[in-house]
Formats: structure tokens, C-alpha cells, sequence
């Protein structure tokens, strides 16, 4: 069973020129819940004002979704999670030798040092701890092995692989999580990005190499590109792979407008699974087909995500 973990009002929210207001926050979490989202990542508390009383308030709502929290490996970033009442936290470091020197201007020892200083504590607490390994994707592969041994030694719930700069294929994305998979027992999470197109193929090749949770932003909205898209990672897993999620995809298109309206992101037109034009027929080939059985031109149904059919009249109708 697949896991998919929501971080539209964290990653999601990282999108230039987005910001949720603490309602519009409140309002996503909820119906993410409803929809069957059972873990989602609220925000980053160090960052302070709405954003921590967004995250507050997310987790005071008592959702039946496991609510996560981003931390840097540091103590002020986890105080701050702590202080808003979280329970599980995501504690994420970078591991590539890229950004381990030219971001952190650190060396790859101070990463393990960090993790085995703060895990064994939280451990204690009781809380849960997942560790996101950053820009993996870009690593030694050696190394990201290394570290994940060590999570797993130090009592890791689960570790997150990140393709943080969008580089991996999906061939790639399978040999990565396969060869981490072989040697650590520990759950994976694929963290993908779109910067090549690629998240969501991506997403699905972390899974079929034993990832059992993908991180997701409704619309793919993120950093750049974006993140790996909700909506498409579950209808492809539902429908293309025919496995259930646990979502109820009836409320996609419902979850798609709420998030674009939030965040000030039109869905492009041609938007897979959401965009306005995905269930438009135009040329009369494709309109007579539809006319005939929509299947014949249709993936699945639009009323299976909420969405409605047209047919329009253009150029192209009279063939
Ligand atoms: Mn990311």
C-alpha cells in the first residue's frame, strides 16, 4: 500500500509568488483529510509568524492525517516545530557533496553528527521522526547509503529520498530507491521534482522500486518546476496501475480548483487529469468516437474526478 504524502502548504507553498493565507491553509489540510490524504507536511515553524500559527492551528484541528513539520537539522528549527505542538517532523539535510559545501560550507561528517545528535533525543520523546535526505538525487550514492544506515541504527521511521533539483528519470529514480531498498529496512519516501517533466513518472518508478510513500503538491505546484502532482500520481496509480490509493479521486477537480484559487495558479488548459481542455473534444473524428462511447477517446470518465465533458466546435470539426 502506497502512502502519499501531501506538501502543497510546504513545498507547494515554496512556489514563487504563492502564499497562503492561515485560513486558505486551514481550508486545504481539511479537505485534503477528507479526501483521504493520510500524511501532509504543514509548513516550516522556524519561519515564525502566520506560517507557525498556520501549523498551530493545522495540528489543533485534530485530523485524523498525520500533520509533519520541515526542520533544517537544527535545534532552533525543531524548538519552533515543538512550540506549535507537532508530533511527527520531517528533519531533512542535504547530502550531496554540491550543496553539503557550497550551501551548508560544511563536510559530509558534520551531516552524521547532526542526525545522531538530534534523532535519538526526539526518539526519546516519542515523536516521529522522518529524515529527508536533500538533493540525494545528486549524491554519492555511497554516501547516501552511509547515511541512511546510520538513520536507520538511530530509529528512523522513515527516510526521504529527494531529487531536490529534478534531475533523476524514472530508470534512475527505480536503481536509486531499489539500491537503497536492498540494504536498509527502514520505510522510503521519493520526493521528486518536475524540472524535466519528469515527477511524476519519477514518483511512480520510486514506488515500483519499493518507496511506500511519494510526496505530492495538489497541481504540482513547488519550487521551480514544481513538485510531483497529486492528481496525477494517484489517477495513474489508480487507473493506469489499477491499485486503490484510498482517495477519493471524486473530489479531485474540487481539490484542484481550491488549491489554484488559493494560490494564485491558474491551471494550464492542458494541465493532465485537471486542465480544462483534458475532457474537450474538438475534431470531429474524436467527437463522433466520444459521441459513440466516450471510451474510445477517454482515459476514464471526467465524472470520476469530478470534472465535466465538452465538445466543442473548432477547425477541426468537420473531419
Ligand atoms: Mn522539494
Amino acid at each position: 500500500m502506497i502512502t502519499l504524502v501531501d506538501t502543497t502548504l510546504r513545498d507547494g507553498e515554496q512556489s514563487p509568488g504563492v502564499a497562503f493565507t492561515i485560513r486558505e491553509k486551514i481550508e486545504i489540510a481539511s479537505l485534503l483529510s477528507s479526501i483521504g490524504i493520510n500524511e501532509m507536511e504543514a509548513g516550516t515553524p522556524v519561519i515564525g509568524g502566520d506560517e507557525a500559527q498556520a501549523v498551530k492551528e493545522i495540528i489543533a484541528l485534530g485530523l485524523p492525517s498525520r500533520i509533519l513539520t520541515w526542520n533544517r537539522v537544527l535545534e532552533r528549527d525543531i524548538e519552533a516545530s515543538l512550540n506549535c505542538g507537532a508530533n511527527a517532523l520531517y528533519i531533512s539535510c542535504p547530502v550531496s557533496d554540491i550543496q553539503i559545501k557550497k550551501k551548508l560550507r560544511k563536510k559530509r561528517e558534520w551531516v552524521k553528527e547532526r542526525f545522531s545528535k538530534l534523532l535519538p533525543e526526539l526518539k526519546k520523546e516519542g515523536l516521529y521522526v522522518a529524515c529527508g535526505l536533500e538533493d540525494a538525487s545528486r549524491a554519492d550514492p555511497s554516501f547516501v547509503l552511509e547515511v541512511s544506515y546510520l538513520l536507520e541504527e538511530l530509529g528512523v521511521d522513515r527516510v526521504r529520498i529527494c531529487d531536490t533539483v529534478g534531475i533523476l528519470t524514472p530508470f534512475k529514480t527505480f536503481e536509486l530507491i531499489t539500491s537503497i531498498r536492498k540494504n536498509i529496512k527502514a520505510p522510503l519516501e521519493i520526493h521528486t521534482h518536475n524540472d524535466f517533466g519528469l515527477a511524476t513518472a519519477n514518483a511512480l518508478a520510486g514506488i515500483k522500486g519499493g518507496a511506500v510513500y511519494a510526496s505530492v503538491t495538489v497541481n504540482g505546484i513547488g519550487e521551480r518546476a514544481g513538485n510531483a502532482s497529486l492528481e496525477e500520481v494517484v489517477m495513474a496509480i489508480e487507473k493506469i496501475e489499477g491499485v486503490k490509493t484510498g482517495i477519493n479521486i471524486r473530489r479531485l477537480k474540487e481539490l484542484s480548483l481550491l488549491v489554484s484559487r488559493s494560490s494564485g495558479k491558474p491551471i494550464h488548459p492542458n494541465k493532465p487529469i485537471v486542465g480544462d481542455l483534458v475532457f474537450t473534444h474538438e475534431s470531429g473524428i474524436h467527437v463522433d468516437g466520444v459521441i459513440k462511447d466516450p471510451s474510445n477517446y477517454e482515459p476514464f470518465p471526467p465524472e470520476d474526478i469530478g470534472a465535466k465533458r465538452r465538445l466543442i466546435i473548432g477547425k477541426h470539426s468537420k473531419a
